[in-house]
């Protein structure tokens, strides 16, 4: 059986962004544009106009990355506008039959200014305009804890130092040449170190005090 990815139809999709808070591997996510970004997106970006109160004049679109996609069905399976047997919002497909959606992922995340500021107060909608820094896991597809991590690293993780105890989470976390946690436009990301596999507080309160220490100083050295 060839790989299955999400292919999204914007006559059904209710802007939800559910889909993108349940991906575990980051690879269907809302991208809201401007007027100028959608006429200079590619020719397979499927857009439509942006529904939020402060959205007046932008468009929308779901990029999803049939590259990166690990095909766990989650984000058909929570979608409330999918019926798999009818089509709706989301329709798993052949990865090759959205191939062409590879470069309208690459236009969407490297491209398109965050405007996050759009979506308001903190919501599950609004979580989903904020570039994951937790992206393109080795975990299992569909794994959990790697949603839960992305959202996290949405929220907090331009400043966020992590203490892995070793589990799932060392191995998809950090191997050395396949390190999913990234930085946002302007060079920020979370700081991650591992530690053995129950002293990840101790391991932890270190860092903080050690943090404390040198900011401090730093904050010192520039009074
Ligand atoms: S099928 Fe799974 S990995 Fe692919 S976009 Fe949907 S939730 Fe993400
Ligand atoms: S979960 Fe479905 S309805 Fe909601 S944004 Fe994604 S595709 Fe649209």
């Amino acid at each position: 059986m060839p790989p299955l990815v999400p292919r999204w139809d914007p006559t059904k999709c209710i802007q939800c962004n559910t889909c993108s808070y349940v991906c575990p591997h980051a690879t269907i996510r809302p991208v809201a544009m401007t007027e100028e970004e959608a006429a200079a997106a590619p020719e397979a970006m499927r857009t439509t106009d942006l529904k939020l109160p402060k959205g007046t004049g932008y468009k929308f679109t779901i990029a999803v990355s049939p590259l990166d996609c690990m095909g766990c069905y989650n984000c058909v399976a929570m979608c409330p506008k999918s019926d798999v047997k009818e089509g709706g919002a989301l329709t798993m497909v052949p990865q090759e039959a959205e191939a062409d959606q590879a470069e309208v992922w690459d236009y969407a995340v490297n491209k398109v200014t965050e405007k996050s500021e759009l979506a308001g107060d903190a919501n599950i909608k609004a979580s989903q305009f904020h570039k994951p820094l937790l992206e393109f896991s080795g975990s299992c597809a569909g794994c959990a804890e790697t949603s839960y991590a992305r959202l996290v690293t949405q929220l907090f993780g331009d400043r966020m130092f992590i203490s892995n105890a070793t589990g799932c989470s060392s191995i998809w976390g950090n191997p050395a040449a396949t390190c999913p946690y990234t930085t946002n436009a302007e060079g920020h990301g979370p700081a991650w170190n591992n530690s053995l596999f129950e002293d990840n507080a101790e391991h932890g309160f270190g860092m903080e005090v050690r943090a404390r220490l040198w900011y401090g100083g730093w904050l010192r050295g520039r009074a």
